[in-house]
This record gives C-alpha cells, sequence and structure tokens, in this order.
C-alpha cells in the first residue's frame, strides 16, 4: 500500500531526475541478464561498453555464448572489471539456459513472480538483483531491484529499515510503493543516489526531497 510521504517523494524525483537511458533492449530477457551480469560492481558507461564489445563479437544468444572461447568472452568483458568471473558466470547461465529452459528464458518469465524469482536463484551467479532486474525490466513483475544506491537512499529515508538485508529492503519499498511505480521507484533512487544522495557527503542543502528526509542532518556531516 503506497502512502503519502512515499507518494510525494516519488512525485518529487520524478519532476526533477531524468530516468537514465540503456541500450540494450530490456525486452529480451537473456540480454538483460547478461547485461546486469556485466554491470556488477562498475559503472554504467563501462557495462555498455563491454556489453557493445560483447555484440560486436557474438550473437547474445544462450546457444553463441555457451559455445564461445572464455579468452574471447573475457577480452570482451575487460573493460568492466572481473571479467574472468563474468566471463565464467555467462558461460554457465548460457549453458542453462539452453539444458534446462530450452533456450529461452521466457517460459520461466511467464510463471507467478515468486515460482520466477525461485527458479532464476537457481542458476548460479544469478543473485537476487540480477533475477529481480529480469523479473522487472523484461517481464513486468512487480518487484524492486536494490543495488547500493536504492539501498542506501531508502535507508535514509526511512523507507526501509537502517539494518535490513536485501529482502528487508525490498519488501518494505514495496509496502511503500504502487507496483506500476516500481520500475520509477528503482531508477529514480538509483539517479538520486547517484546525483544527491551520495554515498560520502550527500548533498542534503540541496536536496529536492530534503523536506521530507529523517536524516538531512548526514549532509553537514564529515563522512
Ligand atoms: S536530504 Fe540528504 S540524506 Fe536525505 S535523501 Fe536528500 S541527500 Fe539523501
Amino acid at each position: 500500500m503506497s502512502e503519502e510521504r512515499a507518494v510525494n517523494i516519488l512525485h518529487v524525483l520524478k519532476e526533477n531526475l531524468a530516468i537514465p537511458k540503456w541500450t540494450v533492449s530490456r525486452q529480451r530477457p537473456f540480454e538483460t541478464l547478461i547485461a546486469t551480469i556485466i554491470s556488477q560492481n562498475t559503472a554504467d558507461t563501462n557495462t555498455q561498453r563491454a556489453f557493445e564489445n560483447l555484440s560486436k563479437h557474438f550473437e547474445i544468444t544462450p546457444q553463441k555464448l555457451a559455445n564461445a572461447e572464455i579468452g574471447q568472452l573475457e577480452e570482451c568483458l575487460h573493460i568492466a572489471g572481473l571479467y574472468k568471473s563474468k566471463a565464467k558466470t555467462i558461460q554457465t547461465v548460457s549453458k542453462i539456459t539452453l539444458e534446462k529452459f530450452s533456450g529461452s528464458l521466457a517460459p520461466v518469465l511467464s510463471l507467478p513472480l515468486e515460482t520466477a524469482r525461485n527458479t532464476l536463484l537457481e542458476i548460479p551467479g544469478v543473485g537476487p538483483k540480477t533475477a529481480d532486474v529480469v523479473l522487472l525490466f523484461s517481464a513486468n513483475h512487480a518487484t524492486i531491484p536494490v543495488d547500493t544506491h536504492v539501498n542506501r537512499v531508502s535507508k535514509r529515508l526511512g523507507l526501509a529499515p537502517a539494518d535490513g538485508d536485501y529482502e528487508a529492503v525490498r519488501l518494505s519499498l514495496q509496502r511503500h510503493f504502487a507496483p506500476n511505480d516500481y520500475l520509477a521507484t528503482h531508477l529514480l533512487f538509483i539517479a538520486h543516489g547517484r546525483k544527491y544522495c551520495k554515498a560520502r557527503q550527500p548533498l542534503c542543502m540541496v536536496c529536492p526531497i530534503q523536506s521530507y528526509c529523517p536524516s538531512t542532518s548526514l549532509g553537514n556531516k564529515k563522512c
């Protein structure tokens, strides 16, 4: 159930921030999965460049990536960091998608949310955030992926328990917002975290949602 303060916060963020653009087709679940694996612990620009490198050399399909030379995958992903483990994960998820799901994630995503989520989480290398990104972006399932920005912003705004783990933050946020705002919440909390509510030295004095935030004094402290 959405509440007035949460609704106001989202309204102000919509008025003040642009939703980040992303070139990968989020309609295709396998591409979303690969892009999300690449994006772990790296900036968007490096994710995009690595994804483009990969796309230049390989069709982004389970068949092509399962049979790719691991060294070539690593080379394509180099700019995104952690390239060896990302290449290995991409090859593993490609093989599992082929062998277990006949080469398509679409039937998995058509399952009820919790079943689809648990099925994705059984794939080695797919954690809750990656699963939730695929579920939300490629199937419009009602879930909010929690990355480092969403986690920090939610807790500072008092929309999630300060010591909450991934699930506690996700479920708390989902109680505060209406399901048709989950995508906007995810994207705008990331944009807000990058522009104003930075991990170190948040810009509270110029923050557009300062009047709704119980943590405004953070901006006066040396972090
Ligand atoms: S007032 Fe400060 S802590 Fe609160 S949301 Fe804005 S930047 Fe973050």
